[in-house]
């Protein structure tokens, strides 16, 4: 079944379509690539789906919720449906990697003596754990992203979106990125990728939804290529 449904979504800026016509289901627990070029929509596209842009026109359903008639005050218990990964990490770079998680695992409001446990426990999954006092600036971008990566899954959202999460990184970390997306796809995570990197998508495989100037051009499924 779907969890995220766009039907006939158009997205402005002003006099600029970033977005025409989008129709577009995805469905629970899938893996799922939005390819193109740069300027053809991906980031646009994610913002839609967690309210982070409204779309000018069209309809969008993301696990139940009707996007174009949810109140401000039910924006949070969409967004806490997400876990978000950004090129740039944006982690805070004045708190250590510990709290970068722990500030996530708190807001969902884990119980206080569990937090440590969990976090910790994240840590390792991202082979950070021996960072944890480190501070964002002192890390490496496959570092930081790792970190990002923790704190994406600490909210233990249903879906992770992630834009360009392997751009800024060498191809040894770009790897180690996309097995943890792929661990957290397996525990039954939805997984929402955009990225120009077509030999990314052809190394990993899955659903690939191609967009060229905010126009859906095709959506294939590439079988992983064996390495
Ligand atoms: P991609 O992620 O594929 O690079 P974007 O979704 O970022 O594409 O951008 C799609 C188009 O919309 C581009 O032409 C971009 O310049 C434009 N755009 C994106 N965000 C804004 C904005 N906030 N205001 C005006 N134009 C925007
Ligand atoms: P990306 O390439 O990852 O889509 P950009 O660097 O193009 O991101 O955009 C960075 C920010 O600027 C985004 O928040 C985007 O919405 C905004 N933006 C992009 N294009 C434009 C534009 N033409 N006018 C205004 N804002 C824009």
């Amino acid at each position: 079944s779907a969890i995220i449904q766009m039907y006939r979504v158009t997205k402005r800026y002003g006099a600029k379509s970033a977005l025409v016509d989008i129709s577009l289901d995805i469905a629970d627990n899938e893996f799922l690539f939005l390819s193109g070029p740069s300027g053809a929509g991906k980031t646009t596209l994610l913002k839609l789906l967690y309210l982070g842009e409204t779309a000018s026109e069209g309809q969008i359903i993301v696990d139940g919720l009707n996007l174009s008639r949810i109140s401000r005050r039910r924006v949070p218990f969409l967004r806490r449906k997400f876990g978000i990964i950004f090129q740039d990490y944006k982690l805070i770079p004045t708190k250590n990697v510990y709290d970068n998680v722990a500030l996530v695992v708190e807001a969902v409001g884990v119980e206080r003596r569990s937090i440590k446990k969990m976090v910790n426990s994240l840590l390792r999954t991202v082979k950070m754990a021996d960072r944890s006092r480190a501070f964002p600036p002192s890390l490496s971008g496959g570092e930081q992203q790792r970190v990002a990566v923790a704190r994406a899954i600490a909210g233990n959202p249903k879906i992770i979106v992630a834009d360009e999460p392997t751009g800024s990184l060498d191809a040894d970390s770009a790897r180690v990125i996309l097995n943890l997306l792929k661990l957290y796809h397996r525990r039954g995570g939805t997984v929402i990728i955009a990225t120009h990197d077509t030999e990314l998508i052809r190394n990993t495989g899955g659903r690939v939804i191609l967009l060229n100037d905010g126009y859906l051009e095709v959506s294939t499924v590439i079988p992983k290529q064996q390495l």
